[in-house]
């Protein structure tokens, strides 16, 4: 039985947006498998099991389209479903990473509240090409409505044929399941979400082995982002280079990039690859109440921070980003404006690592809550110079010590915030408040 959500409505989005994964969103009844189907939806996944497309060259047109992986550590597509062996006769699975967490972060949300069929698509060209009978879409816990859309747009699938035993009478299976997660941002770390659909406490694994060979169950396992999966049925619609084309080199295709902070239009940008950041913050209405750019967070928070002047110029992609010292992660772009002030901004994402550790690994677990307590002392006033010393050394002893990249991820906002605007953290140290004052 089809399950009663309330209609969603069209979105009017800003000119200039180039729609891939979003496409849907411009549309009456966005989420619904009638609008996907009117503008083209499942014709891909219908062709390659009427044609018995090879995987080899659904495959071959991946990795001409460039896509990386859309979650935030940016690997290749089609070189990590090759790694997935099609000889292994045994039970493999599919998972969708749906479990954005980190603060700044909302991009796959969209996807799976405009456009979940794309998704759904996506997700059963993985299977054919990967040999996988069965698949997971897991979830964030903190959102509830897109669950239910994501459960209903599944109900439509089944009983549009699309999922279940023999597909359209291709001797294909599939069939796909949703997982609604708890809310721990850890989750979202591939084999923690691997122990979390096992039932069992969200941890990340040691590794290796990989989830292509060890994964849910002890079973080979591929896992990749919403965004990643939803981009697939257009590429082969379009051809990969059509993708390709859109972005610029390294960075193939469009993203979706989510502004939040201090913007005038705070929301989820669908753009070009290689955009430049002035362009994107235009789009987003600019600075708020006609303030300034003073410094930026553009991948979400475990990407490193750079101050207006090194963004100003830059472009929005992934070599872009990383020649001014940060990254694309998953395209959670943090405005700050001058009425920010760094310490206590520090203090609040430290807190978020801090809480978010699993605790397994001394260096996290320790040192997350050694940086979030000197950084909280240094805003109450009782701060010493030594302290920023401190800080950076603690970051530095997390940095590379864990087993999974939060570790990491905690060390890169202290670090940067450090280099950047040190003399705003020596004034508070001095003085026992701010430099900045309220407007
Ligand atoms: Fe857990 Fe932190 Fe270690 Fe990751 S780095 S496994 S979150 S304790």
């Amino acid at each position: 039985m089809v399950m009663q959500i309330d209609t969603i409505k069209p979105h009017k989005i800003f000119p200039n947006q180039d729609l891939v994964c979003l496409r849907t969103m411009v549309h009456d009844d966005p989420g619904s498998i009638s609008t996907y189907l009117k503008l083209g939806g499942y014709e891909q996944f219908k062709k390659i099991l009427k044609n018995k497309i090879k995987p080899e060259a659904i495959l071959a047109e991946l990795k001409t389209s460039g896509l990386r992986g859309r979650g935030g550590a940016g690997f290749p597509t089609a070189i990590k479903w090759s790694f997935m062996s099609r000889d292994y006769d045994g039970i493999k699975y599919l998972v969708c990473n749906s479990d954005e967490g980190e603060p700044g972060t909302f991009k796959d949300r969209d996807i799976l509240r405009y456009n979940p069929h794309q998704l759904i698509e996506g997700m059963l060209i993985a299977a054919y090409v990967m040999g996988t009978r069965t698949g997971y879409n897991y979830i964030h816990g903190e959102i509830w409505r897109e669950y239910e859309i994501f459960e209903k747009a599944l109900d439509e699938a089944r009983s549009h044929g699309f999922l279940g035993e023999d597909i359209l009478g291709s001797h294909f299976s599939f069939d796909l399941y949703a997982v609604h997660g708890y809310g721990a941002y850890i989750c979202g770390e591939e084999t923690a979400l691997i122990e979390s659909i096992e039932g069992k406490k969200g941890q990340p694994r040691y590794k290796p082995p990989f989830p292509a060979t060890y994964g849910i169950y002890g079973k080979p396992t591929n896992v990749n982002n919403t965004e990643t999966f939803a981009s697939v049925p257009w590429i082969l619609e379009h051809g990969g280079q059509a993708f390709q084309d859109l972005g610029v080199e390294n960075s193939g295709g469009v993203k979706l990039f989510s502004v939040s902070g201090h913007v005038e239009r705070p929301g989820n940008y669908e753009i070009k690859m290689g955009t430049p950041f002035s362009e994107l913050l235009n789009m987003a209405g600019g600075i708020w109440h006609r303030r300034k750019l003073k410094a930026v967070i553009p991948g979400g928070p475990s990407t490193a921070l750079v101050p207006a002047a090194l963004i100003e110029n830059a472009t929005m992609d992934y070599d872009g980003l990383q020649k001014i010292g940060s990254s694309l992660g998953a395209g959670s772009v943090i405005i700050m404006d001058d009425s920010t002030c760094m310490v206590t901004a520090l203090k609040r994402l430290s807190y978020f690592f801090y809480e978010e550790s699993c605790g397994q690994c001394t260096p996290c677990r320790e040192g997350t809550g050694w940086v979030y307590r000197v950084i909280k002392r240094i805003v109450d006033g009782k701060g010493t110079m030594e302290d920023l010393d401190l800080l950076t050394d603690v970051s530095k002893k997390i940095s590379g010590r864990t087993i999974c990249a939060l570790g990491d991820a905690a060390a890169t906002p202290v670090l940067s915030f450090i280099k950047h605007f040190r003399p705003e953290f020596e004034y508070f140290i001095e003085h026992g408040h701010s430099m900045i004052k309220a407007k």
